[in-house]
């Protein structure tokens, strides 16, 4: 990472001096099309900036754990499960997801979905859902029809 204080924005929702990672390693985690930066994660705070982008169509892993998010979204257009609750989401909209939470996010299947993802540096693994809390989120039909294990 460079040293200097500034790091310019570049198109295509990149900055100057970050590389651009895989969301999660290769066949750990269910998810699609996600790509990650870290844009903050200076060894002197307890907290990291993250920048997700979700392509059309992709999803991130179904998941919960007992460290918190919080999420702003920068670019595009998408919808969330937090919780029981399933709600659209765009530019500018913030997402709260507190622990132990059960969280997904999608982009729209015309639209690639862009957010930053406050999160502490060091925090517990997520953890996956079993085929029985499958069945639990899925027996409400709005969860039903936007998971995506
Ligand atoms: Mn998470």
């Amino acid at each position: 990472m460079s040293d200097s204080p500034v790091l310019r924005s570049l198109p295509g929702q990149r900055w100057e001096g970050i590389d651009l990672l895989d969301y999660k390693p290769s066949g750990s985690a269910p998810f699609k099309s996600i790509s990650r930066q870290v844009l903050i994660g200076d060894d002197t705070l307890a907290c990291e900036l993250r920048y997700f982008e979700i392509a059309a169509g992709g999803h991130s892993t179904l998941e919960r754990h007992e460290h918190a998010h919080g999420v702003l979204v920068l670019s595009g257009r998408g919808a969330c499960l937090v919780g029981r609750d399933v709600a659209p989401i765009g530019v500018q909209d913030l997402v709260r997801i507190p622990p132990w939470t059960w969280h997904q996010f999608r982009a729209d299947p015309d639209s690639a979905l862009g957010f930053l993802c406050m999160v502490n540096r060091e925090r517990d693994r997520p953890v996956l859902p079993t085929e029985s809390d499958l069945e639990a989120l899925r027996a409400d039909p709005a969860i039903a029809a936007f998971v995506r294990p």
